[in-house]
């Protein structure tokens, strides 16, 4: 049988970026080196800050090319001081660039404990903070992010400043086509809590209607209940486990609450996350409907300068990407249940000593690469 062949994108960034991105790709390789049937081609392109130093421009148009013709991208963190607020060009627009072009509208991104030995972590009690799992879907490039807007100070008497939040049913249905999609890659599927503020916004109620109607019809095997955004985000820090499953919520609330969840697990440098052109495909790749879904996976923390070539960046947030990556973009949910296993039986054991193996943001000396290496040692094992 000829092996089935994807296109993978690397971008290592700036700052730890090349670091992180180098320890996945190492899990990745390991991923198709155990297939008899899947054949990953992975390149690398410049983009960022690196890319605005040998290029001149943060997305050359080579790496625009190769995104759109990928099945999937894995990105390191791109920017720092050297690029910073009073350059010309600065690599974040780029990435504006790369995600509108790409039509990104969907960020996922989970939290939860990659194991219970990190519970000491959080900044939560133990015993609230056990068992969170959560994926937060946000929609990306709508509501009032995007809405026609004034600032203040435009005329010499003018002390209004505005901004428009605005959605459209095909909006909120494709978001929640994608959060259902993900719901139901979980075994069993998750239930989910769709995120609102329907008793004051207008936008909330039509969001609570369409996100009602798209499911009952679409996909009634899975559960719904709705909360508005200022209960939920209590909930999220006073009993987090009640949310559990796939918050489905707009833009500004997203970005909210997806940094409020995001701090639960207690380091930047074990999330990973994703954004999406469209719903994942629940069906693996070898079914006829299989169709690759392109999207951008990345850790959620930055390109973290001021640790950046010292070789001591935690490498768990992006290799948790790569298996996001394979389970939503190319349908392989295996090797993606294989790699979080990993890094959850890395983190459960302990060196000679009776230390956990840690990188130095859990309090470790792991280098990078070390961490990588045991991650990917593991994992050989696990395929
Ligand atoms: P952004 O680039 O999105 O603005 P930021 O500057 O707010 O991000 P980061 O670059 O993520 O934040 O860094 C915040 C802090 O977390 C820094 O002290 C950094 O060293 C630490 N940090 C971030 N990612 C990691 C990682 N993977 N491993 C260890 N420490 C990390
Ligand atoms: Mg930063």
């Amino acid at each position: 049988m000829s092996k089935k062949s994807f296109r993978v994108v690397i971008l290592p960034g700036d700052g730890i970026g090349p670091e992180v991105v180098a320890e996945a790709t190492k899990v990745l390789e390991a991923v198709a080196a155990a297939s008899t049937d899947i054949d990953l081609q992975l390149e690398s392109h410049d983009f960022g800050g690196c890319a605005i130093d040998k290029h001149g421009v943060a997305l050359p148009d080579s790496t625009l090319q190769a995104c759109k013709e990928a099945d999937a991208i894995l990105m390191g963190s791109i920017g720092g001081p050297k690029w910073g607020v009073n350059s010309k060009i600065r690599p974040e627009q780029g990435l504006l660039t790369l995600r509108k072009a790409l039509g990104l509208y969907a960020n996922i991104r989970p939290a939860n404990f990659a194991s219970d030995s990190l519970l000491d972590n959080s900044p939560l009690k133990p015993a609230i903070a056990q068992g969170v799992d959560i994926i937060v879907v946000r929609e990306l490039i709508g509501g009032v992010y995007f809405g026609a807007r004034k600032e203040s100070g435009v005329a010499p008497d003018e002390d209004t400043a505005w901004d428009t939040m605005i959605y459209s049913v095909s909006e909120i249905q494709r978001i929640t086509r994608v959060a259902a999609q993900i719901a139901l890659a979980a075994h069993p599927p998750l239930p989910i809590h769709s995120i609102d503020k329907a008793n004051v916004l207008a936008t909330s109620r039509l969001w609570r209607k369409v996100v009602t109607e798209t499911l009952e019809v679409e996909y009634p095997q899975l559960k719904l209940d709705h909360h508005l955004v200022d209960s939920a985000s209590m909930l999220i820090v006073a009993s987090p486990r009640k949310l559990n499953g796939v918050i489905l919520t707009e833009n500004l609330f997203g970005d909210i609450l997806s940094d409020e969840s995001s701090v639960i697990p207690g380091s930047l440098g074990l999330l990973p996350s994703a954004s999406l052109a469209g719903a994942p495909s629940v069906a693996d790749y070898k079914s006829a409907n299989f169709k690759a879904t392109p999207g951008i996976y990345e850790p959620i923390h930055g390109s973290a300068p001021d640790i950046a070539g010292k070789g001591i960046a935690n490498p768990i947030g992006t290799i948790l990407s790569a298996a996001m990556l394979l389970r939503y973009s190319l349908g392989l949910d295996i090797p993606a249940r294989a790699i979080e296993n990993a890094v959850r039986v890395v983190l459960d054991n302990e060196d000679k000593g009776g230390h956990g193996l840690r990188t130095a943001d859990l309090g470790g000396n792991l280098s990078t690469k070390v961490m990588g290496a045991k991650i990917v040692e593991v994992l050989k094992t696990l395929l």
